[in-house]
């Protein structure tokens, strides 16, 4: 680095701290960062390289001396005894070894580290008394968090009583899995709401909310990995730390090592950097944390990192692209959202030609522009997502983006509802959303009509033979034959699966509907609470409240959907024509009685055909529960190629094991 002298130092800092102080507040604070985080690590590291070099210019209260940011107000706070500290981080390998030479030259000899994943989400503490979880808060600035046990125990697999009544104080990372980021942004988006930016930022908004009921109606998960007290545990190492956790009923992550020195760390991280996209939690580097319990404590701790941990962050995975054109789809609640359609290149390892756009207030915000050359990252390893604008290569005739003021398919005049980012079309009848509406209703998780996918829909309508889904029910075979290749086979094929989708189980109906709030999971509560449609229709917004799991948006929105006289038209319509109107119980379910049903399956190795969350996505539509770590639960272990200590394990445990022959023969057969 180029010397320079104090006073420009200084003057620097000065520039440096208050922007890092407010991308922090926007990080920690809000849970929507306005820079990505390879911009924040580039300037938060020059400011430690001016304060090492001159480091008489460090102050108090400069990032490098801070944990987090200030705790939201409104939360009740906890102080922590043992703070709860960040962690340092390299990013190469020639940095790790520098760590490792530390450490050696410190204790004298070479040691073992355990090495983990660095899980991408927020640390969270658990307090147990007498084996009771009495509190979960959050790290806040490392001393003061925010106390959040209601919104802990809404979280399945953390333990409320342990089998030991242990009083001892674990921690571990809370985090959204991408499925559920997936999920979540998927629902913010068609309601209009601001998207968060990736999983780990939706695992802190999520766990950070005064509603308990907000938090339990986003699936976080936990792995835990570290014990604060060790009393009458007798653990002394890191891994056996694990060990016990995960003994006690905590989910531990199952991927860590004991390595000595650097041996197989390499390896290591270069596996994981392979199959990271696989994982389905996001990761973003590995932890070497030194094994000896009694190492680390004489080691110790900076004001803000342990000396015996660090962490190697991946580099983040980028590519450059030109925006050709911003496209703009509509969904069936009327929300546009913008897609900008650009030169397809290859990024982490899928080629990518559209990125999505979210909102206006995005294109706003980055002022994206057609002809700009933009940097593309993958949100939560799988969504293709604009990072910036390289002005530098922007054209110089570039003009801002065009934004819409009708919708393009119409023509109606768009909205921007208050506290909604998105732009919204709300005409009922507008056809792009109409036709998204029943293709919804088609779709798997609602009325499951095999055979009936957007082109046909799309086919449909065009010649006016559905208007609405009770039209569904009124095809015949005349009117299927007008359809393009549409023969005998193929007709006699959708009449029966439209046939069909009528005895399914009221909760697909509901479903299906479209209500806004009411995703698979709350419209399968709401059809075992109330029994029927005529009951749920029936039911005041207070006595949907009344359902542990239900808030209040939803229950409004449930409510007023049902008042509306179209409504209760087109649920007419739908009880004439025999649909189910009754929930059936599981045993209606499309998929039950399969090789999987109410089976526990964990997932290991490479495999070739499945991605990790779309396998764990099918086989939890089949009625199994994918759990993380083989135990003596588990009933079957999917192993991939280069499985490893979990497929051990299985073979101890005597746990069934299939490879990706046999799991494609089921799965085949499912079909
Ligand atoms: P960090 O998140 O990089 O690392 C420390 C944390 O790692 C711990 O608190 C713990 O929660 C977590 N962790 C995950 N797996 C772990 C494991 N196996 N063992 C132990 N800990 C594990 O540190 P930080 O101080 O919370 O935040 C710094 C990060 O936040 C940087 O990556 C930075 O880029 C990002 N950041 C970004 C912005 C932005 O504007 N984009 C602003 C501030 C910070």
């Amino acid at each position: 680095m180029a010397e320079i002298t104090k006073a420009q130092a200084s003057q620097e800092l000065d520039k440096i701290r208050p922007q890092l102080n407010s991308w922090r507040e926007a990080y920690y604070t809000k849970d929507a960062p306005v820079v990505e985080d390879n911009v924040y690590d580039k300037l938060y590291n020059r400011l430690l390289d001016l304060e090492k070099m001159y480091p008489e210019l460090v102050t108090p209260d400069s990032p490098s001396q801070q944990v987090g940011d200030v705790t939201l107000p409104d939360f009740n706070k906890v102080t922590h005894d043992i703070p709860m500290l960040s962690m340092g981080d390299v990013f190469s390998e020639a940095e790790l070894a520098e760590f490792n030479d530390r450490i050696e030259k410190n204790v004298g000899h070479v040691v073992d580290y355990n090495v983990e994943l660095k899980i991408d989400g927020l640390s969270l503490s658990l307090i147990y008394e007498n084996g009771i979880l009495v509190q979960g808060s959050t790290r806040g600035n490392g001393t003061i968090g925010e106390n959040v046990t209601e919104n802990v125990k809404t979280i399945k697999d953390i333990p409320q009583k342990l089998s030991r009544p242990l009083t001892f104080e674990v921690r571990g990372e809370c985090f959204m899995s991408k499925k559920e980021f997936l999920r979540l942004n998927q629902e913010r988006e068609a309601q209009g709401q601001q998207v968060f930016a990736n999983p780990r930022n939706a695992a802190a908004g999520s766990l950070r909310q005064l509603d308990p009921k907000i938090t339990a109606s986003r699936k976080l998960d936990t792995f835990m990995y570290t014990i604060v007290t060790f009393d009458d545990l007798n653990v002394t190492t890191q891994h056996e730390a694990l060990e016990t956790l995960q003994e006690l009923g905590f989910n531990v992550n199952p991927t860590a090592q004991v390595t000595t020195g650097l041996d197989g760390v390499k390896d290591f991280i270069e596996h994981y950097g392979e199959v990271r996209d696989d994982l389905d939690y996001g990761i973003d580097g590995v932890v070497l944390k030194v094994n000896d319990l009694a190492t680390q404590q004489s080691l110790g701790n900076t004001v803000k990192v342990p000396r015996w941990e660090i962490a190697y962050k991946f580099p983040p995975e980028q590519a450059e692209s030109i925006v050709h054109d911003i496209s703009w789809t509509i969904g069936r609640t009327g929300v546009l959202t913008p897609t900008a359609v650009m030169d397809p290149v290859s990024l982490a390892g899928t080629t990518v030609s559209r990125a999505t756009l979210h909102n206006v207030d995005m294109i706003k915000q980055k002022d994206i522009r057609i002809g700009d050359t933009v940097l593309l990252h993958k949100a939560g390893d799988i969504i293709p997502e604009v990072s910036q604008v390289v002005l530098s290569k922007r054209p110089e005739d570039s003009q801002p983006a065009e934004i819409p003021t009708h919708c393009p398919y119409c023509g109606s005049e768009l909205i921007h509802l208050e506290d909604e980012v998105a732009l919204r079309c709300i005409n009922p009848k507008c056809p792009a959303q109409v036709k998204e509406q029943l293709t919804h209703f088609a779709s798997r998780n609602a009325m499951n009509i095999d055979g009936l996918g957007p082109k046909i829909v799309e086919q449909l309508y065009s010649k006016e033979l559905i208007q609405d889904v009770a039209d569904l029910y009124k095809l015949t075979a005349d009117d299927l034959a007008t359809l393009d290749g549409f023969k005998e086979k193929s007709i006699n094929n959708l009449l029966t699966a439209i046939d069909n989708s009528k005895s399914n189980s009221v909760e697909r109906l509901l479903f299906g509907l479209g209500i806004r709030h009411v995703g698979a999971k709350v419209a399968r509560i709401l059809a075992e609470h109330f029994g029927d449609l005529d009951s749920i229709m029936n039911a005041s917004a207070e006595e949907i409240l009344a359902i542990n799991t239900m808030g209040e948006i939803i229950a409004d929105s449930i409510a007023t959907y049902f008042e509306n006289s179209d409504v209760k038209k087109l649920i007419n319509e739908l009880k004439s024509v025999n649909v189910n109107m009754n929930f059936l119980g599981s045993s209606n379910s499309n998929e039950t009685n399969s090789h999987f049903t109410d089976k526990i399956i964990v997932i290991t190795g490479t495999l070739k055909s499945y991605k990790r969350s779309q396998l764990t996505e099918l086989l939890e539509n089949l009625g199994a529960k994918v759990t993380s770590s083989v135990t003596k639960k588990t009933d079957i272990l999917i192993a991939g190629e280069k499985a490893g200590s979990k497929l051990t394990k299985a073979q101890q445990l005597g746990t069934q094991i299939i490879d990706e022959a046999t799991l494609s023969d089921y799965l085949g057969n499912e079909e």
